[in-house]
Parts: C-alpha cells; sequence; structure tokens
C-alpha cells in the first residue's frame, strides 16, 4: 500500500488552491513508512484524497506535490510534464532563437525541486528535493525518449540539498561528458557556456530578456557592467553599440569566457572598447567613486543576497550600498540598470531600497521601466513564489 499523510484539520487550504508544499506542522499522521523522496497519498484529517506528493523526512517542507489528479508517478509522468514545458516555450524558443532555454523550472513546471537548462543538446539537472533524487532515473528515462540525442548531466551540487538529508551530486546522466564550451545563441548573441564548471547550470538565462531591453541604453555610451560572469548584458552592451563596456567581476574563469564571448561574437573591442576587470564591485565602486570616474550607464546584476529570511536585513543593506554607489558614478541623466534576484525580497522592498539609495546618494532618481525573469521562467499563478527577478531601468538626475 502506498503510504500516506493526513493534514491538520485546516491544513488542505493551500493544496486546495493547488500550491504544491506541505510543511511538516501541517501533518496530523503518518501512515506506513515512507521513504526518503517516495510518492505518498495526501490526504485531508477526514481522509478525503487530495494529492500525491513526494516524501521528505528531513526539511520543513515535508512534502512536496506531484500532481493533484491520481496518477501514478512514473516515466510516463514525467514525460507528460516535459512535454506541458516544451508546449509553453515554443513560442519564444522561435521568437529570440534560442539554443539555450530552462526547459523546466520546477515547482513553476509542477515538478517540484527539479530545474533543467537545454543548451544545444546537452540537458543539465539540478535537483533540489528528496523526491526528485527518488524519481532521477523516470526522470532520465523520460528525457532521452524526448530527446532521444541529448546527453544528460546532473549539477547538483547546491547546498540546500543538505535540507532535504541528500549530498551534492554531480556528473553524467546519459550519453557523454559535456564539453567546455557548448556555444548557444539567444537574441542573434552567441554565449560560450561551461556545463562542468561554470555558475548554476552553467549560463543566467533568467536575464535574456533584460539583457535584450538594456539594449536600447547603451548606443554610444560609455557603460559599467558590474557583476558581469560570463559577459551577459556586457555583450548585449557592445551589440547594441556601446562606446565602452567595462566588465567587472571576481571570477577569472568567467572573464576569460566573457572576453572569449566577444571575440565569439566578432565585437570589435580594439583600442579598450571592452575590458574585462578582475574586481571586487563593492571597492571598484568606492574607487570610481573616489576618482571622480563618471559613466553614462551602471549595470547591477549581484548574486542572490539573501538565501533566508534571517539574511534579508543584510541584503538590503547590501542592494541599498552598491546602487547608492552606482548612482554616484553616473553622470547626470545617465541610466541605473539594477536587479535582485533574491526571491525573498519583492518588488516592492526592491524599490523602497532603490528610494533609499537615491536619497543616501543625494540623487534625484526616476523609474522608468521594470523588468522581470526570462519568458522561460514563468510564474504559475499557484506559485507565486516562482516570480523572483525583478530590476529596474532607473534615470538619474
Ligand atoms: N549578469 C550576469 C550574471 C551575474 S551572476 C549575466 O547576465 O550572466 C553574479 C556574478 O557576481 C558572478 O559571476 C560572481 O562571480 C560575481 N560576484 C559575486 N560577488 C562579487 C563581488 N563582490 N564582486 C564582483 N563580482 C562578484
Amino acid at each position: 500500500m502506498t503510504p500516506a499523510i493526513y493534514l491538520v484539520k485546516g491544513r488542505e487550504k493551500s493544496l486546495r488552491r493547488k500550491h504544491p508544499w506541505i510543511f511538516s506542522r501541517g501533518i496530523q499522521k503518518i501512515q506506513g513508512e515512507p521513504q526518503l523522496g517516495e510518492t505518498i497519498d495526501v490526504f485531508t484529517h477526514d481522509g478525503q484524497w487530495l494529492a500525491k506528493a513526494a516524501y521528505s523526512p528531513h526539511s520543513q517542507i515535508r512534502a512536496r506535490v506531484w500532481s493533484f489528479e491520481a496518477q501514478e508517478i512514473n516515466q510516463a509522468f514525467f514525460e507528460q510534464r516535459i512535454q506541458d514545458a516544451l508546449i509553453l516555450r515554443q513560442d519564444i524558443i522561435q521568437r529570440d532563437g534560442l539554443t539555450g532555454f530552462r526547459l523546466i523550472a520546477a515547482e513553476s513546471d509542477a515538478l517540484p525541486g527539479i530545474t533543467i537548462d537545454k543548451y544545444q543538446n546537452y540537458l543539465v539537472c539540478q535537483l533540489l528535493s528528496a523526491g526528485a533524487e527518488y524519481q532521477k532515473t523516470n526522470l532520465v528515462n523520460a528525457l532521452t525518449a524526448i530527446f532521444p540525442d541529448c546527453h544528460i548531466y546532473e549539477r547538483s551540487d547546491v547546498a540546500v540539498r543538505k535540507k532535504e538529508g541528500l549530498e551534492e551530486s554531480v556528473g553524467v546522466l546519459h550519453g557523454d561528458v559535456p564539453p567546455a564550451s557548448v556555444v548557444i545563441e539567444e537574441n542573434g548573441v552567441k554565449i560560450s557556456v561551461d556545463i562542468v564548471n561554470g555558475h548554476k547550470t552553467g549560463f543566467y538565462l533568467d536575464q535574456r530578456d533584460s539583457r535584450q531591453q538594456s539594449m536600447k541604453y547603451v548606443k554610444d555610451k560609455e557603460v559599467l557592467n558590474c557583476f558581469s560572469y560570463t559577459g551577459g548584458f556586457g555583450l548585449y552592451a557592445l551589440k547594441g553599440g556601446a562606446k565602452r563596456v567595462i566588465n567587472a567581476d571576481v571570477s577569472q574563469p568567467a572573464l576569460d569566457t566573457a572576453k572569449h564571448n566577444a571575440e565569439l561574437n566578432q565585437f570589435d573591442i580594439s583600442k579598450k572598447r571592452a575590458v574585462f576587470l578582475n574586481a571586487d564591485v563593492f571597492k571598484l565602486l568606492r574607487e570610481y567613486r573616489d576618482q571622480g570616474t563618471k559613466f553614462d550607464v551602471v549595470i547591477m546584476d549581484p548574486p542572490k543576497f539573501a538565501e533566508s529570511k534571517a539574511q534579508l536585513n543584510g541584503a538590503c543593506r547590501g542592494y541599498k550600498d552598491i546602487n547608492m554607489l552606482a548612482m554616484q558614478i553616473l553622470k547626470p541623466g545617465g541610466t541605473l540598470l539594477t536587479y535582485s534576484c533574491s526571491g525573498l525580497m519583492d518588488q516592492v522592498l526592491f524599490q523602497k531600497i532603490i528610494a533609499d539609495a537615491a536619497l543616501d546618494a543625494g540623487r534625484s532618481v526616476k523609474f522608468v521601466e521594470r523588468f522581470e525573469q526570462a519568458a522561460d521562467h514563468p510564474t504559475d499563478t499557484a506559485y507565486p513564489e516562482g516570480f523572483y527577478l525583478k530590476g529596474f531601468a532607473c534615470k538619474v538626475l
């Protein structure tokens, strides 16, 4: 018999709204002995069937729903979910000429804990929950059935797996080890991705739409691209006709790839039109401020500052600090393109932080455009947490 959990009375409300998480405090009774990641049935306190979920005994999120329909969680289930995700993305893959995109965005694609990015014919999986780990074979079989020519590589080297009682896990799941460079294309820009050694699954696909939208602000401008990683915004700035782009990051391999990417696109980077600077952005901004170096455009796309609620206050200070400094080194009428990928910081709070930064910088700042994560990172109506990346274009007087 399938193991089961019974919820505390009233705790079924979020599930009725199709939110996929069941917290430990919401569970009244466990029937059977579900193993790490095993599929369980979920019932209300009085025995009404609600969902099929994956059991996660070590996490506060004690179970994550696979399906609100009474169905087997098997290879066919994963094939269906992947096909749904593909259909959802078909138009943007064509519109933006994508050979790299997020195929599965976890809860937002009704596959909790599973992220899959596709770079050419390499699928890169990040499995973050006990259920995702438990279903690995079904998932890989489903992927090979739908994409017979694809290699599959795992990049589950993330600390959050500990909360789920899992070790980090990296390596080939099917086919060959990815080469050091897989070149993808988005919006006509070529980008080399290092799947094995790059950050996350290799590239920050989620900023694609913002990179595209940034182009209208850069023509003939002096651009400072902070936290550049492998060039991202800097490549679009070169494409958009920037006079000069300084890419700053602390990762030398990322900067080397950024330079390689500029060459790959045959952008003219002679006469120092593009600079790849190994620098701590916090220090660099202060140096520019103290020297009086000014820019027309500053792009500010830092890593996630808040991993948990406890870190949110510190994160707010960090965002305020870098944005204040960015405003101070902008010429009058300059543009700040600023982003936050901390899901715990919502758009309203981020806007307040920018407002505080403007006060401290002593500058008059106008919001002129708003940005969100790219369209292959959708937000399900039932799972608002899926909306995590937001940004603003600000004019700084
Ligand atoms: N804008 C990029 C993604 C940025 S990811 C894109 O579009 O692809 C964040 C980057 O910040 C990483 O490359 C990381 O190496 C870098 N980073 C983290 N802390 C830093 C610091 N203090 N100074 C400079 N770079 C930093």
